[in-house]
């Protein structure tokens, strides 16, 4: 058997007739950015995620960017980041020329330690963003509560958990503001690129809708020096169109990872955290091993394709190379443990079948 990691192209077949039809009506409309098909979904997003608004952006690292932007906070503020995520949440904080102060995870979760949280505040402390890592809502009550004692916003990088729950409320609506993706392998991915920000704030959500425009409120007046970062029509409707489906390819992921949790039995294998399997988004299903290196090559032996998210921790990039002697060895840990084992709606069951058989013979 032949199992690609991902394969868009199958992930997407069950829309092709839906998304060829909203494609052609937006060419043939003459109309391509900040239309109808954007305030649409824009509405039907925030409704999703039970937000006052939702922002559309050119992707998610723009939408996490624009959300610490607007917060206005004063210059060389230190945000608060996981030191255990993908890269681009720590980017937003550079680009939005604020201090990215990197806290460890839990070696349980890999979710930022929120018990390190209150030990790295500072008086130049304005936020934490945390990121909802692999689809696993952090612990957003603890954070929520430290925040609010020491007088810090919090924000969402939910790039990876589109739909995913904590208390009964969805990702984007469990703090000040939270930045989504829709890069094509995300729960809910778009054509391209594309991104989104959700608030319950009026006056946050109109400074991030200027900001995404040039910092324009009204054409040609510019209140705020700002970004060209918009999601454009076709993107907007494609997204329409699928999400209407997002719960039950949740529920589908959800399923496929409830059977590599209960089948998978091998003492090499350490499995993800299954204590809140109904909540969290699946996005991915990372398992930890040891020899990470022979897992792999053992694996695509059998034809069965693997990834790292991700190989190399934001603290040993070139990009961050002011951050080399900080000591992070959990995040480091887990950088050098972590295999992503292929989960998404176009997978069958004699796959799931093949490629749990083959994790347990290694
Ligand atoms: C994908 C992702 C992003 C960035 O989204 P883009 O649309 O690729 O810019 C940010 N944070 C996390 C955790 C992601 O997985």
């Amino acid at each position: 058997m032949k199992i690609p990691f991902l394969c868009l192209k199958a992930t997407n077949q069950i829309y092709e007739s839906q998304i060829s039809e909203v494609v052609l009506q937006i060419l043939t409309s003459g109309w391509y950015i900040l239309g109808e098909r954007l305030n649409q979904f824009e509405f039907e997003f925030a409704q999703y995620c039970g937000t006052k608004h939702c922002i559309g952006v050119a992707n998610g690292l723009d939408a996490l960017t624009i959300l610490l932007k607007a917060a206005e906070f004063p210059a060389n503020s230190e945000i608060l980041v996981p030191a255990n995520s993908y890269i681009a949440t720590i980017l937003s904080v550079t680009n939005a020329n604020f201090t990215p102060v990197p806290i460890e995870p839990l070696l349980d979760n890999y979710l930022i330690d929120y018990q390190l949280i209150e030990k790295a505040i500072t008086p130049k402390t304005k936020a934490i963003l945390v990121t909802h890592l692999y689809g696993k809502c952090c612990e957003m009550n603890a954070i929520n509560d430290l925040a609010r004692k020491h007088n810090l916003k919090v924000f969402e990088d939910a790039a990876q958990a589109h739909g995913a729950t904590y208390m009964g409320r969805r990702t984007g609506n469990l703090s000040d503001g939270a930045g989504f993706s829709f890069y094509p392998s995300k729960n809910l991915g778009a054509m391209g690129d594309s991104g989104a920000i959700t608030t319950n704030d009026d006056a946050f959500a109109e400074r991030i809708r200027a900001l995404r425009n040039y910092g324009s409120s009204e054409k040609y007046v510019f209140d705020h020096k700002g970004y060209n970062s918009r999601m454009d029509e076709i993107q907007a409707a494609i997204l329409s169109v699928k999400l209407p489906n997002l719960d039950a390819d949740n529920l589908y992921r959800r399923q496929l990872a409830e059977r590599y949790l209960t089948e998978i039995k091998n003492p090499k294998i350490i499995l993800p955290p299954s204590d809140s399997i109904e909540n969290d988004a699946w996005h991915l299903f990372v398992i930890r091993v040891k020899d990470r290196d022979k897992f792999r090559l053992f694996m695509s032996e059998k034809g069965v394709g693997t990834d790292v998210h991700y190989p190399i921790a934001p603290h040993k990039q070139l990009a961050y190379k002011e951050w080399d002697k900080l000591n992070l060895p959990i995040t480091e840990k887990i950088h050098q443990e972590v295999v992503s084992l292929p989960l998404n709606n176009a997978l069958i069951a004699e796959e799931i079948s093949y490629i749990i058989q083959y994790v347990n013979q290694f």
